[in-house]
């Protein structure tokens, strides 16, 4: 740590999702997270590197990239499944990458929603800030947190208070929010298309199909953009509504995400289960568009209700419906503004910058 500045600059070490390389879309938000929060916090002169599977690519900013197979993910999983490793785990090999070079550092970043990260925190010289961006899934998983959260008291983040709340230790948990926008690469649009947007990743637990639903009910053409992790359940919701006014636009980079989505009146967030925070939710703000949303988990606390969108009764396609007919009541400029001032990337990176300096002591 450099001590002579008021600010000392951090020596970061990120350890990236072993779900899927950065890029690829299998990380789902928590990609956008480390990308965003990397740029930010060099951009305060703090010198970040970034341990990732092989295939990684964020452009600009400094990859270690690790060979090994792929982690299954969290959410897929039942509460009582075992923890499992593959014959040459890319996690496994990821923290033992970590291990070889944490001298070079002042403090590691995990974001991976898996057990090993927190059963290896105690053999680290290092302060390990836990990223958790997931609700309760797997009781091992938990059970792991929870031991870290009483050993090691401060370093566990969550994304917000509902996501604490699904762990039974949730008053050890650090709120420290999902992620931030740079409001610079999202355009404002005041004059949307007659189109709403569904973003995210294609997988049971976002519930695409009430979206879709809810689309067939008002004609109005709804534009899909996201990475198809469950092709079968894609296949299904095209199958069950025919006629729905659907156009799927592929997993879009962000540039073109953003393109997309600012030319739409609003977006839906129909999740299943209990969204730790919702990425698209702040990237949809940042274009002025407002979202609807069920009143469950990280969404009912990112949307201010009649100002920058609609919360609507969990698993109501009626509600959606309902809401989308009163969509031209929000200001977009409200919308905008939120992604601004509490959802951009400068004022997360406050949060997150704070905590790293409350751990590295
Ligand atoms: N996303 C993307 N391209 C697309 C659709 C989505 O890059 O075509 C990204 C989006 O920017 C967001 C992520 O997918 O960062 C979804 O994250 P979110 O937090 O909403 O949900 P998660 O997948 O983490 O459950």
């Amino acid at each position: 740590m450099n001590i002579s500045s008021p600010q000392p600059s951090l020596k970061i070490l990120i350890l990236s999702t072993p779900v899927g390389a950065l890029g690829s879309g299998l990380g789902g938000g928590v990609e956008l997270t480390i990308a965003n929060l990397a740029r930010e916090l060099q951009s305060r002169g703090h010198r970040i590197d970034i341990i990732a599977p092989m295939g990684s690519d964020l452009g600009d900013l400094s990859m270690i990239q690790i060979p090994g197979e792929l982690q299954l993910t969290a959410q897929t999983q039942e509460n009582a499944a075992s923890i499992v490793m593959p014959g040459n785990p890319v996690l496994a090999n990821m923290w033992a990458k970590a291990r070889a070079i944490q001298a070079d550092y002042d403090i590691i970043f995990n974001t991976a929603f898996d057990w090993l990260p927190f059963y290896l925190t105690p053999f680290f010289d290092l302060p390990i800030a836990h990223f958790v961006s997931m609700g309760s899934q797997i009781a091992a998983i938990d059970a792991a947190i929870e031991g870290v959260a009483i050993d090691f008291p401060g370093t566990i983040g969550v994304c917000t208070r509902t996501q604490a709340e699904t762990f039974s230790f949730a008053d050890l948990c650090c709120v420290v929010g999902g992620s931030g926008v740079d409001p610079a690469v999202y355009q404002y649009c005041d004059t949307p298309a007659d189109a709403l947007a569904w973003l995210g990743r294609i997988s049971p637990e976002k519930a695409l199909e009430d979206a879709v639903a809810a689309a067939e009910r008002t004609g109005i053409k709804l534009k899909i953009m996201g990475k198809i992790q469950d092709l079968a359940y894609w296949e299904k919701i095209q199958c069950d509504y025919p006629h729905a006014p659907i156009e799927y636009l592929g997993f879009l980079p962000t540039h073109e995400l953003q393109q997309a989505l600012r030319n739409c009146r609003g977006m839906l967030m129909t999740p299943r289960w209990i969204e730790a925070f919702g990425n698209v939710a702040i990237e949809a703000l940042a274009c002025g568009v407002p979202v609807i949303a069920y009143r469950r988990g990280g969404p009912a606390e990112i949307i201010t209700d009649g100002k920058t969108g609609f919360l609507v009764e969990p698993d109501s396609v009626e509600g959606l419906v309902v809401a989308i007919d009163r969509l031209d009541e929000i200001d977009r400029s409200d919308c905008r503004h939120a992604a601004e001032t509490v959802f951009s990337q400068a004022a997360w990176g406050n949060v997150i910058e704070s905590w790293f300096y409350r751990l590295v002591g």
